[in-house]
């Protein structure tokens, strides 16, 4: 696997944490060589509660939510994408800071509702939703779904009748946008499973059969292009795809346009080296570009919504792990192995993302050696981090991973009958398991 491979070149950076920048957490303070995020001490927590163990600064996440808020302006909506981080905390969190919520499938659905989330401002996503999940979200009273496919369009209506219902519907478009970022998180090019395509006119056919439909309301469009981009040119070039296409619609079949969904997608640090975009600099780009290219083609201003979840929550989360064996093998690659890995961050293994770690009590020194954190699962696929820059490591040592707020617990397994970490909020020095720690009888509880 090329993605393993050590760089011989590679050489330690010789920062301390607070020389970390971006990746860093909002609240991240070093006192007495150790780390400290919302005021709680890492080393400190990660031996009361364990590791491994998922950390999130709430004040972080509080200051994404705002900032999205303020660039786009109060006629702008932000559903935060629950696929990125998603519990019950996060959504009364959610709830508190006046947002909607994006869920994908039937079961972020329920999480949402079980945590008292007003269903009104929930929107429903998935390339292939079931019977089972339409109805719950359409018998919810979802605010809006979104469609991926004609079969979708046939279930809801269908759905909706039974129920006696109108759903308000935004139909997902592959505006043909190849964004700068990993293939496997691309989703707006031609080649996607996701949406109607726009350049083969099954955009306009599903908008007809939408309006058509007695149960459906039709209400506007969605797009996602990808995640994680820092060249955020591919959101001006979406919106002047989107704009064109609302002309399309008013004059073929005199649709106009109430709300444009542009997604999420903006990218987050994850090393030094990542040069991340402001939220305000693409909330001024999202609105000045849907405002010129709306009046251009004559066009009444649709209202915008946005879907972020890395950049809300990517940066405010730190994974602790305890080092429990080191590997050095001459002249190949010292391995640093933690008590965690791929069952708490499929990351790495699955499209060679890379972080930036420190021994949360040693923070204060300089990163001094060149390792590569292995997790403790029976794969040599199996790393957090290689070639990363650590403060010399030894055994019990805290290690903290930064960047891990955004889908690592959302795609956390059992692998190897693995205990998923418990995840903690701080906030202003205070500590609050908001999920427990699996237990052994967790893993066994389905079986008969
Ligand atoms: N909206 C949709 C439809 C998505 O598929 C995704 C992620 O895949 C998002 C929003 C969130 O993207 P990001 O976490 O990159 O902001």
């Amino acid at each position: 696997m090329a993605q393993l491979a050590h760089d011989p070149n590679a050489c330690a950076d010789g920062r301390t944490t607070l020389e970390l920048g971006a990746v860093l957490p909002k609240t991240a303070e070093v006192h007495e060589n150790h780390l400290f995020v919302g005021g709680v001490d890492m080393a400190e927590l990660a031996r009361s509660q364990g590791t491994a163990l998922y950390v999130m600064d709430v004040a972080h996440i509080k200051q994404q939510l705002r900032a999205y808020k303020d660039a786009l302006g109060s006629n702008a909506r932000v559903a935060f994408a629950g696929k990125a981080f998603l519990n019950k905390a996060m959504v009364r969190l959610l709830k508190e800071e006046g947002c909607s919520l994006d869920v994908s499938g039937g079961g972020e659905l329920a999480i949402a509702l079980a945590a008292g989330f007003d269903a009104a401002q929930i929107v429903v996503h998935g390339n292939n939703k079931t019977e089972t999940e339409l109805s719950e979200a359409i018998q919810a009273n979802v605010g809006l779904i979104v469609v991926d496919c004609f079969e979708e369009l046939g279930r809801i209506e269908r759905i909706a009748a039974t129920h006696n219902r109108t759903q308000r519907i935004l139909l997902r478009l592959r505006p043909g946008i190849v964004a700068d970022t990993h293939e496997f998180i691309r989703t707006g090019a031609e080649d996607s499973k996701f949406g109607f395509g726009i350049s083969n006119g099954r955009a306009l056919t599903a908008a007809r059969v939408a309006l058509a439909a007695e149960h459906l309301q039709l209400v506007g469009i969605h797009v996602h292009i990808g995640s994680q981009i820092f060249d955020i040119s591919s959101y001006a070039e979406t919106i002047e795809v989107l704009a064109e296409f609302a002309a399309t619609l008013k004059t073929e079949i005199g649709f106009t346009l109430e709300v444009l969904d542009v997604g999420g997608g903006l990218g987050s640090a994850y090393t030094v080296a990542d040069e991340l975009t402001a939220i305000k600099e693409l909330g001024d780009l999202l609105t000045s570009h849907t405002k010129a290219c709306f009046e251009q083609h004559k066009l009444p201003q649709p209202a915008l919504m946005v879907e972020p979840g890395r950049s809300i929550v990517a940066t405010a989360g730190v994974t602790l792990y305890t080092v429990g064996a080191i590997k050095d093998i001459y002249d190949v690659r010292c391995y640093v192995a933690i008590d965690g890995g791929m069952t708490d961050n499929i990351r790495t293994a699955l499209y060679g993302a890379q972080y930036e770690a420190v021994i949360a009590n040693k923070a204060a020194e300089r990163r001094e050696a060149l390792v590569t954190l292995a997790g403790k699962h029976c794969e040599s696929g199996d790393v957090v981090a290689i070639d990363a820059s650590l403060q010399t490591p030894e055994i019990g040592d805290i290690v903290a991973v930064f960047g891990t707020g955004a889908y690592n617990a959302t795609m956390s397994s059992n692998y190897n009958a693995q205990v998923r970490p418990a995840v903690v909020f701080v906030e202003d020095g205070t500590e609050t398991v908001v999920q427990r720690r699996e237990t052994y009888e967790d893993l066994m509880a389905r079986d008969i």
